[in-house]
């Protein structure tokens, strides 16, 4: 008995060891792959994961602690291909929290350390997700430039450096410290990683995962010219060595001080007090992460007062004084169960992935879309394969790809099936298109009949409210309705015979419907669903055409007169209108009373905004978004969805974020709500 026990203890010890020992290896693996090859295995999540059980299994086991242990590492060896910087103060890591109780402990270990009842001020900075630079400027001149490499020797980047353009080659100052260390993160902005991944995929090159990893793969490139082509920027949020002249009181200051010299620092800083103070700034933050232009995975509270800061000083890889609060992750790794095929309103047929539940980004996971065929195969998923799911903020989650090494022997390729899972018609799938289609249409599929219904009633087409996904199943199931024509044509009785439908509920709907018909003649256009019609196209088409009976009798080369149509909404508009069901649907729904306004030939009078490109943000005193997009169409103005150099105004309200920055960086005119409204009321003489 006295035996098994001790074996018992013995195999319990050991498993705990080999468990340590494959951490160590997957660590360093991943670490390696992310931090020396810029292309990691798995996503952050999936590292952080591991990384806090072997923390935590050293804290239970001290013993197995050993000195090449990943947790007492900062990032990666520098690679050969640099000259090697020795930094003059290490550049180390920093801890993490992910609950709020790991903040307030943080604060409560603060607060004994400094020996502090008060509240203690803490500046609070973006945790930006890009990669971490030294750059040195001696008598104000850049001369080096270093990454963290392995917190102690970083890879030398100067030239490539040199070519990002926020970053002062000079600092703005007659009386520069004879030597500053200036420490911040280099980073791609979204847009940027965009347009990056898609040039990739023109060239046929790698894409790739992260704008952190296009960040550093930009970086750590011999020839300097691909750096240049990359758009990188610079935030500076600490500082290394100094001298020759004083540091300042704290990080507020320190970050004052940037600024006056030239160095790019962010606005979103702030300075805070005690505990509260963080979580509430976290919060607000968050609120914005995905609003900002730039991909931020936290934030990071460090004791404002330099005085401080040396007094907490640092543990094994990282500062006291300071911590990474990380928001929930976008990417999480689960596995494929199947791949189903969904049939949209127009027989686009989608792949998509059933998953094990997952939480991600907030939420639990079971399904993900895969785009189409193409897709399936470039980021070669498999069912039973292990997945990358991304989930960020509204969007709908998407598979990023596939780990390779934790394939099962028998993961299965996806077939595309030949027939329409719904209605059984033949999926074809044009040539030059990404997408494959259903060819029965939405009189023999009623996949697509439910997703031309659940269109015709959204809120930017007939906007019937009340009426909603559930329903339109239930409808189209029974046989009750079979295009949108019909739904004018339910009656009480009809409806009350639904699943959980009370009669005043019914009641509702009607009435709904009644109103729904006074409309306007863009959303009319706009609630058919015609292939590549969008609600500005609608708008556009009304505008030109007028009347119903135009536009259904409109050639190719009228349609391609109108502004922003193009010859494949011009051909698609057409066959929309070439087929006789269309129209004799069209007809009945005019016949059951649909109207608009008639549009009065417009004076130049009334379209103040003809001509003016707006872009809106924030929130405004006492208009909707979309009430404020409609008060300057109808003033003959165009709302735009991102800031450019075209813009002519940006109408911003309250937490106005990344566009009103942008738009001051372009010089482009601000207004409020008030001052739209003034501008809508102008003699469209008087031109800006
Ligand atoms: P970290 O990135 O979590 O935190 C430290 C770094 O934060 C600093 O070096 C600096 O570059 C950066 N930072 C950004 N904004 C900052 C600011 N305002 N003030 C101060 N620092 C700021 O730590 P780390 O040790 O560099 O890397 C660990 C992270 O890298 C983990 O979160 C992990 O998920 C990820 N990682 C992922 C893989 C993978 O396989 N996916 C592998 C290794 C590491």
């Amino acid at each position: 008995m006295q035996e098994d026990l001790f074996s018992a203890a013995n195999t319990q010890e050991d498993a705990v060891k080999i468990r340590a020992e494959e951490l160590h290896t997957l660590l360093h693996r991943y670490g390696h792959a992310y931090y020396v090859l810029d292309a990691p295995l798995v996503p952050d999540s999936e590292y952080d994961r591991l990384f806090r059980e072997l923390q935590d299994i050293e804290q239970q086991h001290p013993e197995l602690k050993t000195a090449d242990s990943p947790t007492h590492r900062v990032g990666g060896a520098p690679l050969p291909e640099f000259s090697q910087v020795q930094h003059g103060i290490p550049m180390l890591s920093l801890n993490n929290a992910f609950e709020p109780e790991e903040v307030q402990a943080f604060d409560q270990r603060i607060r004994e350390g400094l020996e502090r009842d008060e509240n203690v001020e803490y500046s609070v900075d973006l945790k930006f997700d890009g990669l971490a630079m030294n750059l040195r400027y001696v008598d104000g001149i850049l001369v080096q430039a270093a990454t963290r490499g392995d917190g102690y020797t970083g890879e030398d980047v100067t030239e490539n450096i040199r070519t990002i353009r926020c970053i002062p080659l000079k600092l703005h100052t007659d009386t520069p410290p004879a030597v500053l260390d200036v420490r911040g993160e280099v980073l791609m902005y979204k847009a940027d990683f965009q347009k990056l991944n898609q040039r990739q995929r023109d060239l046929g090159a790698k894409e790739f995962a992260n704008p952190r990893n296009a960040a550093a793969g930009s970086l750590r490139q011999l020839d300097p010219k691909i750096a240049a082509q990359r758009n990188l920027r610079f935030f500076a949020y600490g500082i290394g060595v100094l001298e020759g002249a004083d540091k300042p009181e704290g990080h507020q200051a320190l970050m004052s001080w940037f600024k006056s010299l030239g160095l790019p620092v962010c606005d979103e800083g702030a300075l805070v007090s005690g505990a509260e103070g963080l979580l509430a700034r976290y919060e607000a933050v968050a609120a914005k992460r995905d609003a900002l232009p730039y991909e931020i995975d936290g934030i990071v509270y460090k004791v404002d007062r330099f005085a401080f800061q040396d007094q907490l000083g640092f543990v094994s890889r990282a500062p006291r004084f300071a911590i990474a609060h990380k928001f929930p992750a976008q990417e999480a790794l689960t596995k494929v169960i199947a791949i189903d095929v969904q049939v949209g309103r127009t027989g686009a047929i989608t792949p998509v992935a059933r998953l094990e539940p997952v939480f991600v980004g907030g939420v639990t996971v079971t399904n993900a879309t895969l785009h189409n065929e193409e897709e399936v195969q470039r980021k070669d998923v498999r069912i039973g394969d292990t997945v990358i799911v991304r989930r960020a903020g509204d969007v709908i989650p998407e598979v990023v790809g596939s780990v390779a090494e934790r394939r099962p022997p028998d993961a299965q390729l996806f077939v595309m099936p030949q027939a329409c899972p719904v209605c059984g018609s033949p999926i074809s799938k044009p040539e030059g298109e990404a997408v494959a289609r259903c060819s029965g249409g939405a009189i023999k599929c009623k996949a697509q009949r439910k997703g031309a219904l659940n269109h015709f009633v959204s809120r930017k087409a007939m906007n019937v409210e009340g009426l909603g996904e559930q329903l339109i199943e239930q409808l189209v199931e029974k046989q009750i309705i079979t295009t949108p024509a019909d739904l004018y044509k339910l009656g009480l009785s009809s409806l009350v015979a639904l699943d959980r439908m009370a009669e005043k509920s019914a009641g509702n709907i009607l009435t709904a419907l009644e109103q729904s018909k006074h409309t306007t003649f863009a959303r009319f256009i706009y609630s058919l669903g015609i292939r590549h019609v969008g609600e500005s196209t609608a708008k556009d088409l009304a505008q030109s055409f007028g009347n119903i009976d135009a536009l259904m009798a409109a050639t190719e080369e009228a349609l391609l007169e109108v502004n922003d149509v193009g010859p494949v909404v011009a051909k698609s508009v057409r066959e929309y209108f070439a087929d006789t069901l269309n129209c004799e649907m069209v007809s009945q729904l005019i016949a059951a009373g649909i109207q608009w306004p008639v549009q009065a030939e417009r004076s130049a009078a009334d379209l103040p905004l003809a001509g003016l490109t707006f872009v809106l943000t924030g929130t405004l005193p006492t208009m909707g978004r979309d009430q404020a997009k409609e008060l300057i169409e109808s003033k003959g103005g165009k709302v735009s969805g991102s800031v450019s150099k075209k813009t002519h105004y940006l109408v911003a309200g309250e937490e106005a974020g990344s566009k009103l920055v942008k738009a001051n960086e372009l010089g482009v005119p601000v207004l409020d709500e008030a001052g739209l409204v003034q501008l809508c009321s102008r003699n469209p003489d008087e031109k800006n």
